[in-house]
């Protein structure tokens, strides 16, 4: 996968978006979470991490873990299973807390 695009797949279709600056970011994190509301289940390949956003099918709310926003689409990194995270933290804010990731995964290594 090239870096800077991002791979977005759902049912029925998908597309491959840039994912280069914060504009193009925030327009990814727009655009999935639209297809999220729409199709219900959307994943998103980017930076060589596999995200899984899932629309809420009932009231329950789920909160970003990391700022904490209610959000009615969670987006779960596939290898951080059960962590949710809004799209804004998930796609705007990837560089800084995929680093993050990597330390953790890491620390865990050693
Ligand atoms: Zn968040």
């Amino acid at each position: 996968m090239t870096k800077g695009i991002a791979h977005v797949s759902f049912s029925g279709g998908g597309m491959f978006m840039a994912a280069r600056n914060p504009y193009d970011r925030q327009l990814l994190a727009e655009h999935v979470l639209s297809r999220a509301r729409t199709k219900g289940q959307v994943q998103v390949l980017i930076d060589n991490q596999r995200w899984v956003v899932h629309r809420r099918p009932g009231p329950r709310s789920v909160s970003c873990s990391r700022c904490g926003l209610v959000v009615d689409s969670a987006c779960y990194l596939v290898a951080k299973e059960g962590i949710p995270y809004c799209v804004s933290c998930a796609f705007e804010d990837l560089p800084v807390h995929s680093e993050q990731l990597r330390s953790e995964a890491e620390q865990r290594a050693s």
